[in-house]
């Protein structure tokens, strides 16, 4: 699974960061962004991290994908 933060979308809430550090990174402002290259599979051992950030994002700002994002 591939993932992205549409970043007009992300309102620097933080919360993808509590639930999987390691998959995002935050610009000065606090908006996200993945740590992954955007061609690079989340690894299998952070699928569940993953999977409680897409859920908790207020905004729907993380959004995933089977094939990676153009
Ligand atoms: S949970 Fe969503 S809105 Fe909050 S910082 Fe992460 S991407 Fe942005």
């Amino acid at each position: 699974m591939f993932y992205r933060v549409c970043q007009e979308d992300c309102i620097a809430c933080g919360l993808c960061q509590l639930k999987a550090s390691q998959l995002f990174h935050y610009n000065d402002e606090g908006i996200a962004h993945p740590s992954l290259p955007k061609d690079a599979p989340i690894p299998n051992e952070l699928l569940v991290s993953f999977k409680e950030a897409y859920i908790s994002c207020p905004t729907g700002a993380i959004q995933r994908s089977n094939e990676p994002f153009e």
